[in-house]
């Protein structure tokens, strides 16, 4: 899941105001970001789900990453980050969509999310599973997609015209948004 994490930053960026959209979207997959330099050195693991392909085939030992330990201790660090430069307000959002991150990702994993890092102590591991069903999955990301660009564009629409500004601006954003949102999350259903 990518489109959707965007989808869900968007939707957040649509009632706050301070925190930039940018940092928002970085914010809503920097669990997925830390993973890509320990996967390339083979800490975390991901592999594919026998007699499936593409899109939701995979099953990902993200043990670092996406425990929740591992997720919470991530989103401080982020939060800790940004307070800085957009304040406290704007670093705790920050933070919260970067924990939203595992959140979504509970829904669509195969139970394979640790609770503790290294999966230490062998919990159980986490996750509801939606990607069995493609459908029903590709379809809540793209669900998100279309509520991040309506409520981004709810909002900026309303900024601009208490502003005297042209709504253009505001517009062209949402649909970029959409546009953007829905072509990822294509290219995501088609892989294999
Ligand atoms: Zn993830």
């Amino acid at each position: 899941m990518i489109a959707g994490h965007f989808g869900f930053a968007a939707v957040v960026k649509g009632r706050e105001r301070s925190a930039p959209l940018w940092m928002l979207m970085l914010a809503s997959v920097w669990l997925d970001i830390v993973f890509v330099p320990l996967f390339l050195a083979g800490k975390e693991t991901m592999h594919s789900v026998p007699s499936h392909s593409g899109y939701g085939a995979a099953v990902i030992y993200a043990d670092y990453t996406h425990s929740i330990v591992g997720a919470l201790v991530l989103s401080a660090i982020l939060t800790t980050f940004c307070w800085p430069i957009w304040g406290r307000r704007s670093a705790i959002v920050i933070g919260l969509v970067a924990v939203s991150h595992w959140v979504l990702d509970l829904i669509v994993h195969r139970a394979d999310m640790p609770v503790l890092p290294a999966n230490l102590g062998h919990l159980p591991r986490l996750g509801w599973g939606l990607w069995r069903f493609p459908m029903l999955s590709a379809s809540l990301e793209a669900l998100l997609v279309l509520m991040g660009a309506g409520f981004y564009w709810g909002a900026a629409r309303a900024i601009s015209i208490q502003a005297g500004r042209e709504t253009r601006w505001a517009a062209f954003v949402s649909i970029l948004i959409a546009v953007c949102g829905l072509g990822i999350l294509g290219l995501d259903v088609t892989s294999r």
